[in-house]
């Protein structure tokens, strides 16, 4: 089993974090070492435990707290070629492990995969953690577009971490400016809500049992809004797990991951 900890998640900040076996991985750091430790302790998760951090990208509400946070821990840190080039100057004495489409890394109990998505970064992933009993966790925000090759890192997963960024109406009729719209919409920015639905609905496979929504805008999304897009796209092909919605301001409370049967399994027990 994994132990899933979102930590929080919008365009002020996204952390996460996965544990097995007395081994954790933090998925991005947008947050100061202050927030994290803070948000780390309300959900009991012990940073000590803390093995490596993986960067999905370079934007500061991914990896603003990286490199303080890298350097207390002791810890390497898990990026694309191109992330590490553009954040390498504030790294100092961290370590680097090379995680991409052909660079998968291992950590302890765990095997992380990873791959490009359209995002308009430097050279961004979406990462994929599998560990013990066949239990798994995608991360999966700031997609652009779910490319073919998204789809298919995100295949035959326990749980996904995805982006349900904005509603399009909302953002339409938003107060930003056209180009800012634009970006937002486009293959370099964010996914829709609908987006969403329709791609966790072709991901949906009867071990998924977890899926956060995640990357909400506070401007142009609600979590009420979010959930009405998607629960309904996901029941109507079967879903029978649980859906999160990530907060900006709060972390939610641990969330265990395991295939839905073995779950069932020691419910019967
Ligand atoms: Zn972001
Ligand atoms: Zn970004």
């Amino acid at each position: 089993m994994i132990t899933l900890y979102v930590l929080g998640s919008g365009s002020r900040g996204n952390c996460c974090a996965v544990e097995a076996e007395g081994v954790a991985l933090l998925i991005d750091a947008g947050f100061s070492r202050r927030e994290v430790d803070r948000r780390a302790e309300a959900v009991g998760l012990d940073l000590s435990r803390i093995a490596a951090i993986a960067l999905t990208h370079e934007h500061g509400d991914h990896a603003s707290g990286a490199a303080g946070l890298a350097r207390r821990l002791g810890v390497p840190v898990l990026t694309a070629q191109g992330t590490w080039q553009r954040l390498a100057h504030k790294m100092a004495e961290t370590e680097h492990r090379l995680l991409g489409l052909c660079s998968r890394a291992e950590l302890g109990p765990f095997v992380i995969d990873a791959c490009p998505t359209s995002h308009d970064a430097y050279d961004p992933l979406a990462s994929v953690v599998r560990g013990p009993n066949d239990a798994s966790v995608g991360v999966a925000y700031d997609l652009g577009r779910a490319t073919a090759v998204v789809r298919y890192l995100l295949r035959d997963l326990t749980a996904i971490v995805r982006e349900s960024n904005h509603d399009e109406v909302q953002l339409r009729t938003s107060q930003y400016p056209p180009v800012v719209q634009r970006r937002i919409a486009g293959s370099g920015g964010h996914l829709s809500n609908r987006a969403a639905a329709q791609l966790l609905a072709q991901l949906h496979h009867p071990g998924l049992s977890v899926v956060v929504l995640a990357h909400l805008s506070q401007q142009c999304n609600s979590a009420a809004e979010a959930r009405a897009a998607v629960g309904p796209a996901l029941r109507r092909v079967g879903f029978r797990g649980s859906i999160h919605v990530a907060h900006q301001d709060e972390p939610l409370p641990p969330i265990r991951v395991a295939q839905l049967h073995s779950v069932q399994y020691s419910l019967a027990l």
